[in-house]
């Protein structure tokens, strides 16, 4: 068998960069001991890496830990505002793009209504909304990470197709990336809101589906710690299959998609039919509070379609642990509960019983999931929210050293760009 080639000096380097500043963000405040102790290397090599995170300002000295004997050890921390994410929702409705820190935290949120805008007209939108974002940053950018609905290949960010702003083959991540000279990585939005849900959520999970349901739907499968993207980038696109061979005609062509019937697009147009006038969302779901018998039968009867479509996704997958989010959700309990019921119905009993069906509860889920993309193809760090910040428990050790393995191969050049 050849052997591998030898690493050059400077891959040693970068290696050995990413260690310490992955060992320094998920573990600090923590000693230079400490860290040549978890990552196995020398405390000479550990304090040379360190002064090179000091001075490009990705790690800071924050006081003195207990002392073991001799002189109390200065303890290391990676400030959480060292680099900004700029994370990006390409939503139906509403484009929105706000700038992220590393524990990711929101710290300026701007947006612009999307849903009249097609092609050109909705680039020209997004990059708008971009410039002025970008020109109110308030430190260096590591990127800019999008969530769009849609086919994307994610390997060179291009969107091969979406069908609600007409884009086709659009390179979209190469446009952005040379009109503002950042790495951009671009992604579908129900799989990066799978990613949110992972690292945000309350519970950490190996295996995870969130399924995101607006005017279209979408699924993204976390799987082992890892989003899931199938081979062709399309995992989880389970919006445009069809469940009902003679329905209406969808906005992609084909009859009876499963968007046809469980969107948010299909509730409203069948309330415009029952009501001889257009409802908006809010309309909906406050009549449906109210308990209004017609608007339950709809909603109801999308919670089942989706139900149903789940429920496959169950007997592929197996995972426990599925999440709800979009803005049918605003329909809240009852419509969970015909989600699960017909999710009952559908999969196999020994498989339906362990299925953990929730609501997602994470605002601005798209644009922590792009931002917790983009944190970890550019800087090779797990995104994880502050442990200040809330009672989110972090995965199992095995499962964080695994990922930590994978990630150090990638390029710390990001990392020690200039501020
Ligand atoms: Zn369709």
């Amino acid at each position: 068998m050849e052997r591998p080639p030898k690493a050059t000096l400077r891959e040693t380097r970068e290696h050995n960069e990413q260690l310490v500043l992955a060992t320094i963000y998920d573990d600090g405040p923590v000693s230079r001991a400490e860290v040549a102790r978890r990552t196995g290397l020398t405390r000479t090599t550990v304090s040379d890496v360190v002064e090179r995170l000091i001075s490009a300002g990705l790690a800071r000295e924050v006081g003195r830990g207990p002392s073991t004997g001799g002189k109390a050890p200065i303890l290391l921390q990676v400030p959480d505002d060292a680099r900004l994410l700029v994370g990006v929702d390409l939503g139906d409705t509403v484009f929105r793009a706000a700038t992220v820190n590393l524990r990711g935290e929101i710290l300026h949120r701007i947006e612009v209504p999307s849903e009249d805008a097609d092609g050109q007209a909705a680039l020209d939108r997004a990059l708008d909304l971009l410039d002025r974002l970008i020109s109110m940053r308030t430190g260096p950018v590591v990127g800019i990470g999008i969530g769009a609905p849609g086919l994307i290949d994610t390997t060179d960010g291009t969107v091969v197709q979406a069908v609600k702003r007409d884009w086709r083959n659009l390179p979209l991540a190469a446009m952005v990336g040379a009109r503002y000279g950042l790495p951009v990585y671009v992604a579908n939005d129900s799989q990066v809101a799978a990613l949110a849900e992972h690292v945000f959520g309350a519970v950490r999970s190996a295996n995870l589906i969130g399924v995101k349901v607006g005017l279209g739907i979408g699924a993204g499968l976390v799987l082992n710690g890892e989003l899931f993207q199938g081979d062709g980038f399309g995992a989880g696109e389970i919006g445009h299959t069809v469940v009902e061979p003679d329905g209406e005609v969808c906005r992609c062509g084909s009859r009876g998609c499963l968007e046809t019937v469980a969107s948010s697009r299909a509730v409203l147009a069948r309330l415009q039919v029952l009501r001889g006038e257009p409802v908006s969302l809010e309309a909906a779901v406050e009549a449906f509070r109210q308990g209004d018998p017609g608007v339950r039968r709809v909603v109801l009867e999308a919670g089942s379609h989706l139900g149903a479509a789940v429920a496959g996704l169950v007997g592929a997958l197996d995972v426990h642990r599925i999440v709800l989010a979009g803005t049918m959700a605003a329909f809240g309990e009852p419509w969970l509960d015909a989600v699960r019921a017909s999710l009952r119905h559908g999969a196999l009993p020994a498989l339906a019983r362990q299925v953990r069906l929730e609501l997602g509860g994470i605002d601005d889920i798209v644009i922590l999931g792009a931002s917790a993309l983009l944190m970890t193809r550019e800087l090779g760090l797990n995104l994880r929210p502050s442990r200040t910040a809330g009672s989110v428990a972090s995965g199992p050790a095995d499962d964080r050293e695994r990922g930590r393995e994978e990630e150090t191969q990638q390029s710390i050049d990001a990392i020690l760009r200039p501020a």
